[in-house]
């Protein structure tokens, strides 16, 4: 996996934008919105503890980088967690928002340099598949492994974290701003 940093980071950025968005404001605070969608980007790993728990075999369709780890899942998740957390058309974009920020996940995962591959195309294909340029450095899925190499990790990582936090803040800049007086025709 990339690091739950990194995951976190891109997600919860490239989320900024919507933290303009008049329906999401009236639905939570700002900050909110990319600290969820952060989290949701995170979430995916979570099949490591599931697979560890339950003793899943390496590789197999609920492994670790498998089913809860394919976009399909993953819209699924966001449209079920956003329709406890709010009500009406916002859920759709809220749903929108974290699956978007959410589907970075197995997009970085495809590009780092080991452990087994992404089961992107679900439920249209089970295969494991990796981008052919993987210069992301794999995090151990040991935490104490993790910060034995923490540093070429987060180095690695680092093009993709600056990437997207540019990107959403460059977005947020010409989102037009809720609540802004409109202009009106002299
Ligand atoms: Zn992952």
């Amino acid at each position: 996996m990339a690091s739950a940093i990194t995951h976190f980071v891109v997600g919860a950025s490239l989320a900024l934008p919507f933290t303009e968005s008049a329906a999401l404001r009236a639905a939570m605070p700002h900050w909110a919105v990319p600290v969820t969608a952060g989290l949701l980007a995170v979430a995916p790993d979570l099949d490591t503890w599931a697979m560890l728990a339950l003793d899943i075999p390496h590789g197999s369709f609920f492994s670790h980088r498998g089913f809860f780890h394919s976009p399909f899942f993953v819209i699924l998740l966001a449209l079920a967690v956003a329709s406890l957390a709010v009500r009406g058309r916002t859920v759709f974009l809220l749903a929108a928002v974290w699956a978007g920020a959410a589907i970075t996940h197995p997009l970085l995962d495809m590009l780092t340099d080991g452990g087994y591959g992404v089961m992107l195309l679900y439920p249209f294909s089970a295969e494991r598949l990796f981008f052919p340029w993987r210069p992301i450095r794999v995090s151990p899925l040991s935490i104490t492994r993790f910060f034995d190499r923490a540093g070429e990790i987060l180095w690695s990582e680092l093009p993709f974290c600056a990437a997207a936090i540019l990107s959403g803040l460059a977005v947020r800049r010409i989102t037009p701003r809720a609540g802004a007086p409109r202009q009106t025709p002299p």
